[in-house]
């Protein structure tokens, strides 16, 4: 079995959407998701965040419009033959600035979304390369022997790569971690489509040290391969943990009963208690083949148990 590491993680920063981490180099326009402060590709401290860009080229445009519109006020001045005239045209032009900038104004935030959508068009390329560039960076820092820093590296990627390829580089890297549950840790990107018996091992670890990450999307994954994953060697101890922490709240109880079914029995006597305790509370889950398990499993191995009777 490989030997784990201890590493310290830097934690992670989540985004609302993940294009806001995004920057663009304002010389060059190489794109990287990496958070650095220089450009790798032309060496200059010239990148800025692609929202920023897209904010600067919305204002560029909207002053262009309004700069126009005074031109036009300008023009009009001369071939104004009255003063009369002249006060009614700076008095129309006043008004349909202001209005033109009230609007411009409201339009702003929507105006930004467009362009950054154009942005993403007309930079696809540019885009995708900067992002591959980005990979090759991850990997050279892996040569380098930095896997926490190649993970993390990684992780900034994975935010905009969505690949089985990228998740099973960041799951095999954590696997050689020893992972703890102060880390900044995350499972439901790292969920493939495919088995995979590293994500379940991965899994398997979450389940005992942080239950909290565990949610529907994992509970899906490892009931669609349930059967594949009692093949491995410690596959039943690795559901017995998932199962452990469905029992986190009772929505999952309703949800999985099944999961629970099958694998109460053989969950250590604190995580059965909750799952007990859930059962003679709740009135959604206290009746069916999963609450006639617990009480099955109750009368054989804890009726003797105060903790339980104290119910
Ligand atoms: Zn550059």
């Amino acid at each position: 079995m490989m030997k784990k590491i201890a590493v310290t993680l830097q934690p992670y920063t989540p985004a609302r959407y993940p294009y806001q981490k995004l920057e663009v180099c304002r010389k060059c326009d190489h794109f990287t998701v990496l958070g650095d402060t220089v450009c790798t590709h032309c060496g200059k401290s010239t990148l800025q965040p692609v929202e920023k860009r897209a904010a600067v080229t919305v204002q560029k445009k909207l002053w262009k419009t309004r700069l126009l519109l005074l031109l036009l006020i300008g023009i009009g001045i001369p071939f104004s033959t009255s003063p009369l005239e002249i006060g009614l045209l700076l008095a129309c032009g006043i008004a349909f600035l202001s209005l033109l900038w009230t609007l411009q104004v409201r339009s702003t935030p929507a105006l930004r979304r467009v362009q950054l959508q154009k942005m993403f068009q007309q930079y696809a390329n540019t885009l995708i390369s900067g992002l591959v560039r980005d990979h090759q960076a991850a990997f050279t820092v892996f040569q380098q022997g930095n896997k926490p820093l190649t993970y993390v590296m990684l992780r900034e990627i994975g935010a905009l790569v969505q690949t089985d390829q990228l998740r099973l580089e960041q799951i095999m890297l954590l696997q050689t971690f020893r992972l703890r549950k102060d880390m900044d840790l995350m499972l439901e990107p790292l969920l493939m489509e495919k088995f995979n018996v590293d994500l379940v091992a991965y899994i398997g670890e979450l389940a005992k040290i942080r239950r909290d990450l565990l949610k529907e999307n994992t509970f899906r994954y490892v009931l669609q391969y349930e059967a594949q994953i009692l093949k491995l060697p410690d596959g039943e101890a690795i559901l017995t943990s998932v199962a452990g922490a469905a029992v986190r709240k009772k929505r999952y109880l309703t949800l999985y009963p099944y999961l629970l079914i099958r694998y109460s029995r053989l969950l250590p006597r604190d995580r059965f208690l909750r799952l007990y305790r859930i059962i003679k509370s709740d009135t959604l889950v206290r009746s069916g083949p999963l609450y006639d398990e617990v009480i099955r499993i109750y009368e054989e191995k804890y009726h003797l148990d105060s903790d339980f009777r104290n119910n």
